[in-house]
């Protein structure tokens, strides 16, 4: 496929990084130099400004000190906040998803968020860790979502956004939707990394970053991914 050079930016990978989302990266890079889309990966430690000419932007999971750290640079840089106004296609994993909403506790700290999805996270009584696995909201056409969750916050929607998933497996926001979409902004808890256990969202992502549809991608050989996703779903527990 011809387009221009593709801009992956990973966002402040110094504070947020955990459980391997940098794959996510990995991922989407991957997929579109397959289909020879040329990328640029563009990591950005949290003490530089973040890009604003780029098309996809990836923030990952952290701990609750580096979250709202995160949170406050993002909000005071602005790059992300106009990727959003332009369309652009953000991706956002656990605390960075939990960031992009209006507002969420860290250290028992409410803090601000990029407003960015409507939706505020609290904490639980109980922290969510283990496999989480959700059907995906019909309008994306996408397969189950499946990965792992670690995470003490809870999270609750206003009207404005949609759950990404309905949760079959695991607790996700709040036991019943898991991450949240609107646009071309997508938030989720799924780790594993998400994007190589759900190489159709992956693709979703990089169709909207070009103005494609999924299906007008060339289909890719997903072999051992589909035997990842089948292994991890296949060891959930039946309902
Ligand atoms: N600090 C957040 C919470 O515990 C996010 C955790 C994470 O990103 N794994 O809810």
């Amino acid at each position: 496929m011809s387009t221009s050079m593709l801009r992956l930016v990973w966002i402040y990978p110094d504070l947020l990084s955990t459980y391997g989302d940098r794959g996510n990266l990995l991922i989407l890079a991957h997929r579109a130099e397959s289909r020879r889309i040329l990328t640029e990966s563009i990591m950005v430690r949290s003490d530089r400004p973040i890009p604003r000419e780029a098309d996809i932007y990836l923030i990952g999971g952290g701990e609750d000190g580096p979250q709202s750290l995160a949170a406050n640079k993002m909000i005071a840089d602005g790059a992300v906040a106009e990727a959003a106004s332009l369309g652009k296609v953000i991706f956002a994993v656990c605390a960075g998803y939990q960031i992009l909403g209006e507002s969420f506790v860290a250290s028992g700290e409410r803090c601000g968020g990029l407003g960015l999805l409507d939706m505020r996270s609290d904490r639980g009584e109980t922290r969510a860790v283990g496999e989480l696995s959700g059907k995906v909201d019909p309008r994306l056409n996408l397969p189950e979502l499946t990965g792992f969750e670690n995470h003490g916050g809870r999270t609750h929607l206003g009207p404005e956004s949609s759950p990404l998933a309905s949760v079959e497996h695991g607790i996700g926001n709040d036991g019943a939707g898991e991450g949240a979409w609107r646009d071309k902004i997508v938030g989720t808890y799924l780790h594993g990394p998400a994007l190589a256990r759900n190489p159709a969202l992956a693709d979703l992502l990089l169709a909207w970053s070009i103005g494609r549809q999924p299906s007008e991608l060339p289909v890719l050989d997903d072999a051992w991914a589909g035997k990842l996703r089948g292994e991890r779903l296949a060891a959930l527990p039946s309902t």
